[in-house]
């Protein structure tokens, strides 16, 4: 059953939207075959036309360069995608081990079509710590650029995911704009500490509270904390790479411990506020 008739004329802003060219998705989709995930291969514009029927009028979306020397050509594909799509705010993507990193972060700070960097440690297979990111770091914080990133262990752990990862990197680092994405699952209590603790830490819902049997994602954790920090959580929804309608990921913020007034800022005013829109 869709509870879209409960939220009327809502406008929906997708925090967590993947893109990726026609090659890449390809070999992302055969890897969620082998997980046996059945994710929706959609095109360029069949994604489009899904966030158009659903009434999502702007998204954030995310890309990662899984080994060196892909990230500068992703890079080059999300500047086409923000020039071309006025709704779309591409992220651009950074790998550790490239020598040109310093050049190519610049020149990502410096275009008009990337408003961000997205962070995958788990298939990029780098440590958030990794002392060669500390200039793009430094970089991000001078210019107060976000960056969202999967850090919870969820749904596979690995060594480079966990909580203590961030918390090492924010304390090197605090001003950083990070949205951690999937609420930090299943972490969800000691990511959320970290919005006590740091101005410019946000989350987004992603994947978590939708009805699925891939992994237990139903969010439990300290009920007055989300409400307090309501207005740093963002909706998103890891479209296309996800086995379920686009109306499931709507239903699923209700179904958090929010109040109901606080749903319109989760659904599409927070993620202005991630990206600063509304700041000149
Ligand atoms: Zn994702």
């Amino acid at each position: 059953m869709s509870d879209a008739h409960e939220n009327g004329n809502q406008r929906y802003f997708d925090a967590h939207l993947h893109v990726f060219p026609p090659r890449m998705f390809e070999a992302i989709w055969r890897w969620f075959d082998d997980l046996d995930w059945k994710v929706h291969r959609q095109t360029l514009d069949e994604i489009l036309a899904t966030l158009n029927a659903h009434n999502v009028i702007d998204a954030i979306v995310l890309s990662y360069a899984h080994k060196p020397g892909v990230a500068r050509p992703l890079n080059d594909y999300m500047k086409m995608l923000g020039e071309q799509y006025p709704m779309l705010y591409p992220f651009g993507s950074v790998h550790p081990e490239d020598g040109d990193l310093d050049e190519y972060v610049r020149e990502a700070l410096d275009s008009p079509h990337i408003y961000g960097f997205k962070f995958q440690p788990m298939v990029q297979r780098y440590d958030v710590n990794d002392r060669r990111l500390d200039g793009f770091y430094a970089a991000c914080q001078e210019h107060n650029f976000p960056i969202t990133m999967h850090l919870g262990s969820a749904p596979y752990p690995c060594e480079f995911l966990g909580p203590e990862h961030f918390r090492r990197l924010m304390e090197r680092f605090p001003e950083l704009r990070v949205c951690v994405a999937h609420m930090g699952g299943p972490e969800y209590d000691e990511f959320l500490a970290m919005l006590d603790d740091y101005p410019n830490v946000f989350m987004d819902t992603t994947m978590i509270g939708t009805r699925t049997e891939l992994f237990d994602n139903r969010w439990r954790g300290d009920e007055e904390a989300l409400r307090r920090h309501a207005h740093r959580i963002l909706f998103g929804s890891d479209w296309p790479n996800v086995p379920y309608d686009y109306q499931e990921v709507i239903d699923s913020v209700p179904r958090f411990p929010f109040a109901p007034e606080q749903r319109p800022g989760i659904y599409y005013d927070n993620a202005r506020r991630y990206l600063r829109l509304d700041e000149g």
